[in-house]
């Protein structure tokens, strides 16, 4: 099915299907053979090649999502990244990393590069000459991800577009917060675009997997490397990230219309110092926010003041889950520094902006006034628990 010429809702609903020429369901079968006919076909298949038929289908819709050619299927996002990485960077290679990333691919540069002999650089803020003063002779690739976790600060797509085209060198944006209902890197000039389906393109936290999507050129360069590390996955997972995906833009719309009310609501409630969503006209990037996304996606983070205790305030709750991950349908709060962060000293968090009473909320599609009521009970036990103790 040709997807350029269809909307968002329709790519998520129809794009990409698995044929059922026999039976002509209303949904895909799940091909959950790992053993292929070899002779006289064109395509010999096989889970770890990734063109399973499940996998080569869905990798259609998510190729259509985020407009580019082709697409890859991972077991989890950081198979994802550090399958996309290595397809790139060889010995002697040079790397611009953005300082705020996600964990886990900080750990994979800053633990495991040196060992491949890949130099890199993580910049010391967001903005464009940050990642240009980065840049040497041997820079191969800028690596962003926008907004980031958990401040949500955002990087200029347009501006990064343009600097990797006159320094010629790759650039590859983990999309996982913005989602393509939100953004569409490649439309900016970013060459390869990066998501852990295990968020926003599950939404139901109950799979692992990770998604590529870029020109088929890169597809290809990506793929001689991935067959080789195997990082794919089953496809009763493909099938499972099929069937989330349809809900993909109704999901993200209904979690990102709470995650703005809330965000104004936090911000005006005196229990709490600062609240972190690139929706507020207080945010820093308010502007870039409006031109490079569509909406200002379902992640917040906001610190308490300091007569409330974040760890007490999340085990007062009772309806928002205090849980890892994010991007569920059901909202949760984390404390990064407990959690994504829990690595850093404290000196380097606070540097970070990332103090102890800082909660990272990922809003899910529940009703407004029950998520408003949560938190609101549990502030007022806090408080009162804060009077007891005071007696
Ligand atoms: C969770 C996450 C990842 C890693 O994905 P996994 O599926 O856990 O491997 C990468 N980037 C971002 C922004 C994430 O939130």
């Amino acid at each position: 099915m040709k997807s350029s010429k269809f909307g968002l809702n329709t790519i998520c609903t129809h794009v990409g299907e698995t044929p059922d020429e026999q039976f002509k369901g209303a949904t895909s079968p799940i091909y959950l053979s790992t053993s292929y006919e070899f002779m006289d076909v064109d395509i010999k298949r096989y889970p770890r090649y990734f063109n399973t038929p499940n996998q080569e289908y869905l990798s259609k819709k998510i190729a259509a999502l985020e407009h580019t050619e082709a697409a890859m299927i991972f077991g989890s996002g950081m198979a994802a990244v550090s399958t996309t990485l290595l397809a790139f960077l060889k010995s002697g290679d040079h790397v611009v990393v953005q300082n705020d990333i996600y964990g886990g691919t900080r750990n994979l540069v800053n633990s495991h590069f040196k060992h491949y002999n890949i130099e890199f650089t993580f910049t010391n803020g967001l903005e464009i000459s940050d990642f240009e003063s980065c840049i040497k002779s041997n820079t191969k690739l800028i690596y962003i991800e926008t907004p980031s976790n958990p401040l949500l600060k955002l990087v200029d797509l347009d501006a990064i577009g343009k600097l990797s085209k006159a320094y010629n060198v790759l650039t590859v944006i983990d999309n996982t917060f913005a989602t393509p209902v939100n953004q569409n890197p490649v439309d900016y000039g970013i060459d390869i675009v990066i998501h852990s389906a295990t968020k926003y393109f599950g939404g139901h936290s109950d799979i692992s997997a990770g998604a590529v999507a870029a020109s088929q050129t890169h597809i290809d360069m990506i793929w001689d490397i991935a067959k080789d590390l195997g990082g794919s996955l089953s496809d009763f997972t493909v099938w499972m990230l099929e069937r989330s995906l349809k809900t993909l833009g109704l999901r993200v719309e209904a979690q990102q219309k709470n995650a703005k009310k809330l965000a104004k609501f936090l911000q005006k409630h005196h229990a709490v110092k600062k609240v972190n969503y690139p929706g507020l006209k207080s945010h820093p990037n308010y502007a870039l926010a409006k031109q490079q996304m569509r909406g200002f996606g379902a992640m917040l983070s906001f610190d308490l003041n300091q007569d409330y205790n974040a760890k007490d305030f999340l085990n007062a709750l009772e309806l928002i889950k205090p849980t890892m991950s994010l991007a569920g349908i059901e909202s949760t709060m984390i404390l990064p520094s407990e959690t994504s962060h829990a690595l850093l000293s404290p000196k380097e968090r606070l540097e970070q902006g990332i103090g102890d009473n800082l909660i990272r909320f990922s809003v899910g599609i529940e009703n407004y006034d029950d998520i408003i009521n949560d938190i609101e009970n549990a502030l007022a036990k806090l408080s009162v628990n804060a009077l007891v103790h005071e007696k």
